[in-house]
């Protein structure tokens, strides 16, 4: 069986993180999926999908590293083809990447207890953000 459901998030941008742990868990309790895989993918070439551990000093400390490791205040040739002024936004979202698969076991995500699904909006501006989750399973 395959179940698809898209989730829209309107964000604020500028590496904004939001938990959708449990959008994701009713949408696998609504699919009456037992076991399966789960694929979360963001729509977009300026948000990410990973887990963390959804509590402040963590969702700082994400924040730090992506403005350390790529900062958005540097030259990037991106801004030159198209002037959005937002190449460390692609930049961040292809390091950590577009999509997570999980593995659903009896009705449930196989998460850890202090392992969220997030979403993080790389983008200088605010944005309507589409995430698709699709079940497949029995
Ligand atoms: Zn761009």
């Amino acid at each position: 069986m395959l179940k698809t459901k898209h989730i829209t998030l309107n964000t604020k941008g500028r590496d904004q993180v939001i938990d959708i742990t449990g959008e994701v868990q009713e949408i696998v309790n609504q699919s009456k999926i037992d076991n399966g895989l789960a694929t979360v993918f963001v729509h977009g070439s300026t948000a990410s999908v990973t887990t963390i551990e959804y509590e402040p000093g963590l969702i700082k400390d994400i924040k730090n590293l992506d403005e350390k490791l790529i900062p958005s205040d540097a030259a990037y040739a991106h801004d030159a083809t198209w002037g959005d002024a937002n190449g460390y936004a692609h930049l961040r979202a292809a390091m950590i990447g577009p999509s997570l698969g999980i593995p659903v076991e009896k009705g449930a995500l196989t998460l850890g207890t202090w392992q969220q699904i997030i979403v993080i909006d790389h983008d200088n501006r605010p944005r309507e953000r589409e995430v698709i989750v699709q079940i497949m399973g029995e």
